[in-house]
């Protein structure tokens, strides 16, 4: 997908974007759509996996409607997810909801770096970028010139140590997914996200377009180390919650420790997307957090690219825009770590009342 007329050194670019997941993707399409030149870069080759569980809330789905991008998610035969099915020590409930999608990173993201590229953002990927404190930018060796830089590289450019105003969580869980065949899951349906919840961990699943199962799960590291292996800490969540379904036992890939945070801004370096921090609940938010911050930060940069100055306007539009549903996530992460709040959710649940189904249909991303 490398766009060859790029000539990276070649031009002093309005905005080199980092990072060409859902934040970097759409805040490049954003900022070109503005007429600013804008090179996006990326180190993996694209399409690419990523650990993710590959569930768009509606918040994401809204945002690509009111950047003129409703139609994508259709294009590339993203999957309607009609229900949640959260398993709790042999427990089952199920939460009906609306507005979620299952798709597969591979095609999310490509088709959101064709929308970039359609808007006149240039792309390179397998290049990797380096940020300096000076808000320098080096690609592949090279020193590019520009006018901004707009950091998206994820969840691994966040919290870093020695970073001013960076922390990472002490008790942060980290992430593990892995995509399958479906045959050995069980007679689970297509159409519904199975949430399987465990004492030290929980673990998602759903089919995406492709025809896949993609697993995903927020894990306690000591867990994982004491199981001997991940594809073991899997199953022994699926043994816990007691669905008779089965994880696979091989291909996981981890992630470090979820949830930290970083500052938005930092003069003319800006961040968005996780690499602007994140919190750990893994269902609907972090795609449609990223989407969010890139169609918000557009307007922003341009604004300041306008005037020249850098000030700190988008730090403060930053905390606007996320602290209450960060404050939001880290509630459903402590809950599902708390068996007390388990035990009352899945009552309150088991009652069968719409009500009560819906404000958690809502926490998890999706109307219900
Ligand atoms: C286990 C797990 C399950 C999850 N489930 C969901 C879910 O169901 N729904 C949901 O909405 N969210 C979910 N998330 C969160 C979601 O995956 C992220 O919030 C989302 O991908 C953030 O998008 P981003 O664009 O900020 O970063 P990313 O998608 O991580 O993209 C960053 C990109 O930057 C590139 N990059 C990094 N450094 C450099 C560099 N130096 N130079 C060039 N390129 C670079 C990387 O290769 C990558 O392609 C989950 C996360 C985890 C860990």
């Amino acid at each position: 997908m490398m766009d060859p007329n790029a000539d990276m050194a070649g031009r002093h670019w309005d905005a080199v974007v980092i990072g060409a997941g859902p934040a970097g993707a759409l805040a490049a399409r954003e900022i070109a759509r503005r007429g600013r030149s804008v090179l996006l870069v990326e180190k993996a080759r694209f399409p690419r996996w990523k650990v993710c569980g590959a569930c768009l809330g509606v918040a994401g789905v809204e945002t690509l409607q009111r950047v003129g991008l409703g139609g994508l998610l259709g294009r590339i035969g993203a999957r309607p997810v009609v229900r949640t099915r959260l398993v709790w020590r042999g427990r089952s409930v199920l939460v009906p909801m609306r507005g979620m999608v299952a798709v597969s990173r591979g095609a999310l993201d490509a088709a959101l770096v064709l929308a970039a590229r359609e808007a006149g953002a240039h792309f390179v990927d397998q290049t990797h970028a380096r940020v300096f404190g000076d808000g320098s930018v080096v690609v592949d060796d090279q020193t590019v010139p520009a006018r901004s830089v707009v950091l998206a590289g994820g969840i691994r450019s966040a919290g870093r140590d020695g970073e001013a105003g960076a922390a990472v969580s002490k008790d942060a869980w980290i992430g593990l997914g892995v995509v399958a065949p479906l045959t050995g899951a069980g007679s689970l349906p297509d159409d519904e996200l199975t949430m399987l919840v465990g004492r030290r961990g929980y673990l998602g699943r759903v089919v995406t377009e492709d025809g896949m199962a993609n697993w995903a799960a927020a894990v306690d590291p000591a867990f994982v180390r004491s199981c001997g292996s991940p594809g073991e800490a899997m199953r022994a969540i699926c043994d816990e919650a007691g669905l008779g379904v089965t994880a696979p036992g091989t291909g996981w890939v981890g992630t470090p420790a979820l949830t930290r945070s970083t500052p938005a801004q930092r003069g003319r370096l800006y961040r968005v997307g996780d690499a602007a921090g994140y919190v750990e609940p893994i269902t609907g938010e972090g795609m449609s957090w990223a989407m969010l911050g890139a169609a918000a930060l557009a307007p922003v940069l341009d604004r300041a690219l306008a005037s020249d100055r850098h000030a700190g306007a988008w730090a403060r539009t930053h905390a606007g825009l996320f602290r209450w549903r960060r404050a939001r996530c880290r509630v459903v992460s402590r809950g599902l770590r708390s068996p007390l709040a388990m035990h009352a959710a899945m009552a309150a649940l088991g009652a069968g009342r719409p009500a009560r189904a819906a404000v958690v249909g809502r926490l998890i991303g999706g109307h219900a």
